[in-house]
């Protein structure tokens, strides 16, 4: 009598086992199909100079143009494609169609351009050289070639010796979603670094009624004293903008000034 219940645990289980690979396997090979097919897109959104309005540089976001699901954001489709191992070969894909939708633009007075890497980009020698290349050719469209890297990078040093070397070329290296990752401190002494980007939860902190941003007053100090770039990111309000700017954090990036948008649709001249 038990046989039967136990037959039918064994089958279900291989049943939903079965339909998850397939599930994984069907994913991967749509993602994979998506960079071939070119569904992948970029928006990109200012880095504005608030003291004077002008934007000083944009950022790439890439996004999913999906046959029928519509945009998809990268939160859902990084973790699958870091999973799969096609974080590379993403990278380049944006690097490669940042230089196309750029190259169309004229930009008299120059503009920086952030794009995102991924852990593990810096560990192969392959993609130092491609961004040395891309470097090359941003510099003769007039555009600066910035790199948007995560705390967690500093923690290898084989990348670390790798940054080093990318802002001898003359890359600039931001770090990202600063202060939410594990950087220890002394990193910042031992690696060169151009700005770091300030994590949207401290400009958060900047409230309605009161401020209450010790750690947000903190970072900025740190940066100050470590004479490196501040880029507050995620500015929103008017009050956390003119708050930022009492305390000399004249970069900002976020929906007060302009939601991502492809590039056709961004005013993209320095002089405003
Ligand atoms: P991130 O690099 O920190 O990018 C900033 C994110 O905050 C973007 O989300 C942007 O749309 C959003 N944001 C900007 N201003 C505001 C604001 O005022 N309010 C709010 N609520 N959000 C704001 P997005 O485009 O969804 O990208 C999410 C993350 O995905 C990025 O965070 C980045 O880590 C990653 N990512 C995006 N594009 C790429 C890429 O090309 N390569 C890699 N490796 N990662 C990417
Ligand atoms: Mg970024
Ligand atoms: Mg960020
Ligand atoms: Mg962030």
């Amino acid at each position: 009598l038990l046989f039967i219940p136990i037959t039918l645990v064994v089958y279900l289980t291989l049943y939903f086992a079965r339909y998850l690979f397939s599930r994984k396997r069907s994913m991967y090979t749509e993602v994979k199909l998506a960079l071939k097919m070119r569904e992948f897109f970029l928006h990109y959104q200012p880095h504005v100079d608030a003291s004077s309005g002008c934007v000083f540089g944009v950022e790439a976001l890439v996004r999913w143009q999906h046959p029928s699901r519509g945009i998809v954001y990268p939160d859902v489709f990084i973790p699958l494609m870091e999973e799969y191992g096609l974080m590379d070969e993403l990278t380049d894909y944006v690097l490669n169609a940042a230089y196309h939708d750029l190259a169309e633009k004229v930009f008299r007075e120059g503009i920086h351009l952030g794009i995102n890497v991924p852990p593990g980009y810096f560990s192969n020698p392959k993609n130092i050289r491609l961004l040395k290349l891309y470097k090359n050719k941003f510099d003769g469209i007039g555009i600066s070639l910035g790199l948007e890297i995560t705390e967690r990078q500093f923690l290898d040093s084989v990348a670390c010796e790798s940054i080093s070397r990318l802002r001898t070329f003359g890359i600039d290296i931001l770090i990202d979603d600063f202060g939410t990752g594990q950087t220890s401190l002394s990193v910042l002494e031992r690696t060169n670094i151009d700005y770091l980007k300030i994590d949207k939860c401290f400009v958060d902190s900047i409230g309605h009624q009161s401020v209450n941003a010790p750690v947000l007053n903190a970072i900025i100090n740190l940066a100050k004293e470590l004479n490196v770039g501040i880029i507050a990111e995620g500015v929103e309000t008017d009050r956390q903008a003119q708050y930022l700017l009492t305390q000399g954090v004249t970069l900002h990036q976020g929906y007060l000034y302009a939601k991502p948008a492809r590039i056709e649709k961004l005013f993209l001249s320095k002089s405003k």
